[in-house]
């Protein structure tokens, strides 16, 4: 149980979602260009959440970092990010790939503690740890869904 792994003096504070995203950014964006991983962000400078900013980057962060992954693993053809708030619902984040989608049969377990299909490198660390920072900590919601062709994972605080 990583639970007492988060900072306990990380302060709550209202904070520009876009500023949060960008910090998350800037830690995979070298890896992105060499892999020529098109980003898109999509946010307007205005929106607002009240949370624990460094924990929230950290949490995109995982998500991001998973998207590079498997557009690697998979090889895709103009492997794309776009990470954007949903339309009528601003405090949603949306990361979504076009890697293909998230197997329907592990779909159910990607968020738990050790859980990985990379054999080599994998942790299983890095969605429980988003899911417990945006749940455990930020008492949000994140999910993820499989879209036409990739995933998209969805930050509701
Ligand atoms: P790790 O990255 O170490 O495998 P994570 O907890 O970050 O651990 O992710 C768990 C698993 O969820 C990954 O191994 C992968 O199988 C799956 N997954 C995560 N993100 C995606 C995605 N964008 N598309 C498809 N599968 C994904
Ligand atoms: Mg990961």
């Amino acid at each position: 149980d990583f639970r007492n792994f988060f900072n306990p003096n990380s302060i709550k504070e209202e904070f520009i979602i876009k500023e949060a995203v960008e910090n998350a950014v800037r830690i995979v964006k070298s890896n992105l260009d060499f892999y020529q991983i098109q980003l898109d962000i999509e946010i307007n400078e205005s929106s607002k959440i009240n949370g624990f900013k460094n924990e929230y980057s950290q949490a995109v962060m995982n998500i991001i970092s998973n998207a590079k992954d498997i557009l690697i693993e998979k090889n895709i053809k103009n492997p794309q990010i776009k990470i954007y708030l949903e339309k009528n619902k601003k405090n949603i984040l949306c990361i979504e790939d076009n890697a293909g989608g998230i197997n329907e049969e592990i779909i159910n377990k990607i968020f738990d503690p050790y859980f990985t299909t990379k054999y080599e490198y994998g942790t299983g660390i890095g969605l429980y740890m988003t899911k417990m920072i945006v749940e455990d900590k930020m008492n949000g919601l994140v999910y993820a869904k499989n879209s036409i062709d990739g995933a998209i994972f969805f930050i509701e605080i």
